[in-house]
């Protein structure tokens, strides 16, 4: 059943009815002077919704929540999570709120969720409430990886609340607009499992099947079968990720989505010089989350999934257990797959097989130590590649491994000018530089949105190199980059 809502969704809650359990029913805080700061057009559009119905006078209130749209019935979802490695058996949305679902023009269900608005039953210490700068660094990270093409929320607005939020300072206070294939996370299914109702964590795995994998219903094993599908989908997520530099910072198991959406980027950032040991974020003192980590905090996190999914998979717990491991090892091997095949697009040798993949995949290999070895920028470095198809160019390369490489890749091509053009679709020239958001969130808190507009321009569409953007394609200086950190935004 489906409601028309006042400002053009039409919600539905198959969530909050199918699953009551994980659900409190709740509404947002009531804010001063909802103000909308941005709002993303192409995510309306993607919505069906008319961007000039959002912008008019009253959508503020209704998309900030005060009160929800029409049809729409808010919730605050439960779940667990093993934060830095310790389990907390009772997360929750504590300062957000899923408004409803809307089916988007292709047919799609997406979340319709809310961050930032106001306390909710799962609070505890918080205040419920975020502050503009993190909100629009979710804006800014989400449309940067929907541009590089790497599973994402996304935002739907950012909205200023018109109060201050107390963190070290005083912030202004600010909700996202959050759209997302869904919510469920890995902290979800923990959470099931261990309310000790087997009906409930079946008919979470069945919902899940339904909405992100509906052709695995009717195959002779759906949730061995289910969790293959999310370890296989997580592998692909996370070697995207390292393919461009990303590094989410906080990788718990109420980060991870069943759906394979990257979620949550608090202390999130792209990393410069190569380097697998880079640790952006201020709390990570161990480099738990350190970028090289990410393959194996992942299969940490299916392990968790795993575990939790045990019951489904098969009545003797022995024969449940070792099912789910053998899932569980093909993780690497997977992620391995993902990622090599990404590295070949990345030098222009996707199209090899057999042994000449054999020696793709050490030139791969190569490269990637070399920007180890001399600290090069990932992203400049990937992209002057199809520069260095030409002999004469100079490049920070080595001129033996450019040698070779370039007979490979010119094996494989039907021209330069094709082989430089593929090389340039897989590898962006834009992506959102630490000090480039830093500038611009800044700038926004100060009032001024310029700077995070330009900065959303580029990163949305990165593969596309266009006159005056150019400082979007320049690392930090060393000097930014060494004292840089990332905060969770809380
Ligand atoms: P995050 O690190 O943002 O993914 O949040 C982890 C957990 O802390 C989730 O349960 C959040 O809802 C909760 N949380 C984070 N910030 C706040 C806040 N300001 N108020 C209440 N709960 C929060
Ligand atoms: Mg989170």
């Amino acid at each position: 059943m489906s409601v028309t809502g006042d400002i053009g969704f039409r919600f539905e809650n198959s969530f909050a009815s199918s699953l009551p359990e994980l659900c409190e029913p709740w509404q947002a805080a009531t804010f001063p002077e909802p103000r909308l700061v941005l709002l993303n057009e192409a995510v309306a559009a993607e919505l069906g919704v008319d961007p000039t119905r959002l912008r008019a006078a009253g959508a503020t209130a209704s998309l900030i929540g005060n009160p929800a749209p029409t049809g729409a019935q808010p919730v605050a979802q439960a779940y667990s999570g093993h934060q830095f490695g310790s389990f907390n058996p009772r997360l929750g949305d504590g300062r957000a709120l899923l408004l409803g679902e809307l089916i988007d023009v292709n047919g799609g269900r997406r979340d319709l969720h809310l961050k930032g608005s106001g306390r909710t039953p799962f609070a505890r210490g918080g205040d419920g409430k975020a502050a503009l700068g993190p909100m629009l660094r979710e804006y800014v990270i989400g449309e940067a990886m929907h541009g590089l093409g790497i599973p994402t929320t996304r935002a739907l607005a950012v909205l200023a609340t018109g109060e201050m939020v107390q963190r070290e300072t005083p912030l202004p206070g600010a909700v996202l607009a959050r759209v997302a294939a869904s919510h469920i996370r890995v902290g979800t299914f923990e959470y099931a499992a261990r309310t000790g109702n087997p009906d409930l964590l079946r008919n979470l795995a069945d919902y899940v099947i339904g909405r992100h994998y509906p052709e695995l219903a009717h195959t002779e094993h759906p949730y061995l079968s289910l969790y293959a599908a999310v370890v296989d989908r997580q592998a692909s997520l996370i070697a995207q990720w390292m393919l461009v530099g990303f590094i989410h910072g906080v990788m718990n198991t109420d980060n991870m989505t069943l759906s394979g959406e990257s979620i949550d980027f608090g202390p999130c950032a792209f990393m410069d010089a190569y380097d697998p040991a880079t640790v952006f974020s201020s709390i990570d003192h161990g480099g738990r989350y350190a970028y090289g980590n990410q393959p194996a905090i992942a299969q940490w996190n299916l392990a968790r999934l795993g575990e939790s999914l045990l019951p489904l998979i098969h009545s003797v717990p022995e024969e449940a257990v070792a099912a789910a491991t053998e899932v569980l090892q093909s993780f690497r091997e997977r992620y391995e797959r993902h990622h090599a095949g990404g590295l070949r697009r990345k030098l222009g040798l996707a199209s090899t097989d057999g042994s000449d993949r054999e020696s793709a995949d050490v030139l791969a290999v190569e490269f990637l130590s070399v920007l180890q070895a001399e600290r090069l920028d990932l992203t400049l470095t990937f992209r002057s590649l199809s520069g260095a198809l030409d002999e004469g160019t100079v490049s920070v390369l080595p001129e033996t491994w450019l040698r070779r490489w370039r007979d490979r890749v010119l094996v494989h091509a039907r021209s330069l000018e094709v082989a430089a053009r593929e090389l340039d679709a897989a590898n962006p020239v834009y992506v959102p530089r630490n000090h480039e958001v830093d500038a611009a969130l800044r700038a926004a808190v100060e009032g001024d949105m310029q700077p995070v507009l330009r900065l959303v321009g580029a990163v949305s569409d990165p593969f596309q190199h266009r006159p005056g953007l150019d400082r979007y394609a320049t690392p930090a200086p060393t000097s930014f980059t060494q004292g840089f950190q990332t905060f969770c935004g809380t």
